[in-house]
């Protein structure tokens, strides 16, 4: 019915849905911190230390990433898969309450990006850094250069990839729903083909934060940059307002500034889980409903007021949310197609 519903809308006739649509279920908490897929619920714990001791959003969100990051059979940082020349590159983002934010792309063997991102935002005049000088950047900021070896699950993953050399991404969807043991076969199978953790938070004195990580799509082209490290695109910030980032096809989240305009949406009044919602409508109505059938993106945001929401082209899409010690729990994206 619900879907029957939508349809009729029209030919995404997307503006009838409206904020007064949501009754806002969700009570009002801070501290708070959501991310992305299952990973998020390892991640949560982490930022949730430091949530809970009265510690920064920035330190949460940079903190609570690196626990995917560290993983060597996750979907993020150097365990992760490589592009099609069999090298692993990775993308990361962070942004604090007043404007601050930093980036990294294409940056190979260094751990955690997330953490080169902050330096890059709070020691230089810029806000991104990319391939060797990001690289050269995180080595003088001491970071260790990592071996370029991958990690067991990758490599087989990349030597069955390269008996067909196809590039199709695979839709990006969390099949083993509730599990996240990081299970290596996942990789191998082909299964766990979402590639990065996004976090938001709002900490205990009412700032917000966010972070983005990943090693982009699988067996992408060499030298291709997602959305992950792009401002506005994979993760915005505006402390007044709210806190946004996204998963899936890079692309399409860049296409729309997609971080940015689902804050947007919640400066407009929307709660984040409507603005989530039309923000994934708006990449439906520019691509079309059967292109859009064929990829996934998922977006994820909390408001000023603790309340917090996810939106997500189609079916596979969760997220983790942490307001307590005992509230760190896995939500499924609503989705439209
Ligand atoms: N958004 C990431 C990218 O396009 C991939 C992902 O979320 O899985 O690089």
């Amino acid at each position: 019915m619900q879907r029957r519903k939508f349809i009729s809308l029209g030919s995404l006739g997307l503006s009838a849905f409206t904020f007064s649509s949501f009754k806002s279920p969700k009570a009002i908490r801070k501290p708070i911190v959501i991310s992305t897929w299952d990973a998020g619920i390892e991640a949560n714990k982490a930022a949730w230390k430091i949530l809970n001791n009265g510690g920064p959003a920035l330190d949460a969100v940079e903190q609570g990433v690196m626990v995917t990051e560290s993983s060597q059979n996750c979907c993020v940082g150097l365990g992760a898969n490589p592009d099609r020349d069999g090298f692993v590159t990775l993308d990361a983002s962070i942004m604090d309450h007043q404007f601050n934010c930093g980036s990294v792309a294409f940056l190979e063997r260094i751990k955690h990006p997330i953490s080169v991102a902050r330096r890059v935002m709070e020691k230089t005049p810029h806000v991104m850094l990319v391939g060797e000088g990001a690289q050269q950047f995180a080595v003088a900021e001491g970071f260790p250069l990592e071996s370029e070896q991958l990690s067991d699950d990758a490599k087989r993953a990349y030597e069955n990839w390269l008996k067909k050399s196809e590039y199709k991404p695979v839709i990006n969807i969390e099949r083993t729903k509730g599990n996240h043991s990081f299970a290596p076969s996942k990789l191998e199978s082909g299964e766990w083909n979402h590639d990065t953790i996004g976090m938001v938070a709002l900490d205990a004195h009412g700032n917000l934060s966010g972070s983005c990580t990943t090693s982009g799509q699988g067996f992408k082209m060499r030298g291709r940059v997602g959305d992950s490290p792009i401002i506005g695109a994979g993760l915005f910030v505006d402390n007044e307002v709210g806190a946004a980032t996204a998963t899936g096809q890079g692309e399409d989240v860049i296409r729309i500034s997609g971080s940015h305009l689902v804050v947007e949406f919640m400066r407009q009044g929307l709660h984040p889980e409507a603005a989530c919602k039309k923000a994934v409508e708006r990449i439906i109505k520019a691509k079309g409903i059967e292109k859009s059938k064929e990829i996934q993106v998922g977006f994820i945001a909390i408001n000023k007021q603790g309340e917090y929401g996810g939106y997500c082209i189609q079916k596979g899409f969760n997220f983790a949310v942490c307001y307590a010690d005992d509230q760190n729990f896995l939500e499924d994206g609503k989705f439209i197609l």
